[in-house]
């Protein structure tokens, strides 16, 4: 351990390694002024323990993926058990019982008329796949070269690949820096009629004009479901999501359901289409899904959806990863959902949803406070100004907290295990870096 002193100045080399400085890229940074990065050695449940000794508490679960805490006995077991068999192979014309069983289990508790699964590496590979999906079933049935385009709402975030970007918020996305470079989307304005509050058709309308106008173009309809996650942390009404349903049968156009960030209980229910109880054609899933253990995505569909793309020119769904349905990631996975349905996670979720609204609740009205607003396990402080990240942080690990805030919002996501104690120091301890 350190003393106090070194502690304090933060500059310990324990911390900030200067290789890492020089030579490794992190996500959306300079190499030429890089924000600081800190050195984890370990983590445990909710904690995450750092090269000097130091332990914060984990309020982001690692961008939404480590639901059950981390270094988690029973998924450690299920690895292991799993590495002692085989960690890959190719899923080319091999299967194995973890993918086949993961794939039963998902079917259980995914929307009811999703049949068909594609496993892929990372959220961003399966909205390319799903984007692909919907491109080929919409060519294969309506023959019409041209219905490949999509339309989305803004405020949306659905990964960092080509196409992934493209059905980006065109401001806070990625536009301006690859301009021309991209497919060229529909944009609806964000959604604005909050959940709970008085729905107004006015809402829809946007979304409801480019669809009339532009259907002949169309393949899909993308949307994260009830919460926009990276794009701005929003929450919409529901009701937009029934619209859009209907939306898109009067057009027939596929309704692509984004849940790769809502997904296994976040918002509150094991997926967020559930708020709203209308089914998407295609579904995304990711990040929770191996609970934070590997990478790994899935892409549902209908039967329908699946079948057309079969019949279609190609007769194939065109993609195959190297490392789809990775064992390793399937059995982890698996073994996660186990986890799930033997705890009453509405009761879990409901409880931390609460405790999150009575602990953020002295943020509201605080100076520079825009909104304070919690759906599940998501709580979010949105303010008046963008967070200087750098600064944030160092008073957050200074507190013993790990928070990581973007553009203009402070948000927490515990891992779901958080303790009553932990999550109001975590609460707490947010609320005293946004005063300083
Ligand atoms: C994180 C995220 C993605 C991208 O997932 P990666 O695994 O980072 O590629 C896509 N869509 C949503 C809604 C996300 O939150």
């Amino acid at each position: 351990m350190l003393n106090d002193s070194t502690i304090a100045g933060d500059s310990s080399s324990l911390l900030h390694d200067s290789f890492d400085r020089e030579h490794l890229w992190h996500p959306y940074t300079s190499t030429i002024n890089p924000l600081p990065t800190y050195k984890v050695d370990s983590a445990s449940g909710v904690r995450i323990r750092l090269a000097d000794g130091r332990e914060l508490i984990d309020g982001m679960s690692s961008w939404w993926c480590v639901i059950h805490g981390y270094n988690h006995p029973r998924l450690n077991a299920a690895a292991s058990h799993q590495l002692g068999k085989m960690s890959h192979v190719m899923f080319g014309g091999l299967t194995h019982e973890p993918a086949i069983e993961l794939g039963r289990r998902l079917l259980e508790v995914a929307p009811p008329s999703m049949h068909n699964i594609f496993y892929a590496d990372s959220g961003s590979v399966a909205v390319e796949v799903a984007l692909k999906m919907a491109v080929q079933a919409m060519v294969s049935k309506t023959g019409d070269h041209s219905r490949t385009n999509f339309v989305t709402i803004r405020s949306g975030y659905h990964g960092d690949t080509w196409n992934a970007m493209s059905v980006c918020d065109p401001v806070t996305g990625m536009h301006g820096a690859f301009g021309p470079s991209l497919p060229v989307r529909y944009f609806a304005p964000a959604p604005t009629v909050k959940p709970g509050e008085e729905w107004d058709q006015a809402d829809f309308s946007p979304l409801e004009q480019i669809v009339e106008q532009h259907h002949s173009e169309l393949a899909g309809l993308i949307l994260e479901p009830v919460v926009q996650g990276a794009g701005g942390m929003r929450f919409y009404h529901p009701e937009y999501l029934r619209q859009a349903r209907r939306l898109c049968d009067r057009y027939g156009i596929y309704l692509i359901f984004d849940e790769i960030a809502t997904g296994f209980w976040r918002t509150g229910r094991f997926f967020a289409w559930e708020h709203a109880g209308v089914e998407p054609d295609i579904m995304c899933i990711g990040k929770g899904l191996t609970a934070g253990y590997l990478t790994m995505s899935a892409v549902l569909t209908t039967a329908e959806v699946a079948d057309t793309i079969s019949r279609g020119e190609a007769g194939v769904m065109m993609h195959g990863p190297t490392f789809m349905a990775n064992p390793l990631a399937c059995a982890i996975a698996l073994e996660s959902l186990a986890m799930l349905r033997e705890q009453d996670m509405a009761a879990r979720v409901g409880h931390l949803e609460e405790r999150l609204k009575e602990l953020l609740a002295p943020a509201e009205g605080m100076p520079g406070v825009r909104e304070v607003r919690v759906l599940g396990s998501i709580g979010v402080i949105e303010m008046e100004e963008p967070v200087n990240v750098a600064e944030f942080q160092k008073e957050c690990v200074k507190r013993g907290i790990w928070v990581r805030p973007f553009g203009r919002n402070v948000y927490i996501m515990p891992p779901y295990p958080i303790s009553d104690d932990d999550l109001a120091t975590l609460a707490k301890e947010t609320i005293n870096c946004i005063r300083q």
